[in-house]
């Protein structure tokens, strides 16, 4: 299906907020498709499984019809080939993002020139979130209620509660 605007929406999402999925609908009327892609990374020590993080995703975006979620590892050019998209999402917090996603961009750019980056200014409401600060202020009692969905911190207090 050539011409199809095909979006990918790579990040580690662990887990998703609503940072996140303010950017998720932003993008429905840009593309014709998105593509979350959960981004397998050894190095972090993770709260939610790659799969997890990806059931709890599609159901976060089940009203979208254009929208997938998958899993990936290995260079995101590659993958981006492999399911035909040529544009990578990514969300702007603030200036101190900038830096290293301009990098990025740039080197994804060099790997594979069909490729853009679009960046997307999140609102304000969540423009400081990040899933790093969630579960770090959900580990000392704080409430994330209207930060992270409901279901999201449903499957946060089982994980709490398995940790005992
Ligand atoms: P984090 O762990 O920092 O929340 P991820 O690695 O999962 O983020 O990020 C995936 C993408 O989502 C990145 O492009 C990131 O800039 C963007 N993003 C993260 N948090 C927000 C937010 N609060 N508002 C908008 N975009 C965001």
């Amino acid at each position: 299906m050539t011409g199809r605007r095909i979006a990918v929406y790579p990040g580690s999402f662990d887990p998703i907020h609503n940072g996140h999925l303010d950017i998720i609908e932003r993008c429905q009327p840009l593309f014709d498709q998105v593509i979350v892609a959960v981004l397998f990374n050894d190095e972090k020590q993770p709260l939610f499984t790659v799969d997890e993080r990806v059931e709890l995703i599609a159901e976060m975006t089940s009203s979208y019809s254009e929208c997938r979620v998958e899993s990936f590892s290995g260079l995101l050019v590659d993958y981006m080939d492999e399911v035909g998209a040529s544009i990578i999402v990514r969300g702007l917090r603030a200036v101190t993002d900038f830096e290293y996603e301009f990098q990025m961009a740039l080197m994804n750019r060099r790997l594979n020139r069909r490729i853009e980056t679009v960046f997307m200014a999140p609102c304000e409401e969540y423009s400081y979130l990040s899933s790093r600060l969630a579960k770090e202020v959900f580990f000392l009692g704080g409430d994330l209620r209207g930060l992270v969905p409901a279901r999201v911190l449903e499957s946060m207090d089982a994980k709490r509660a398995d940790r005992g």
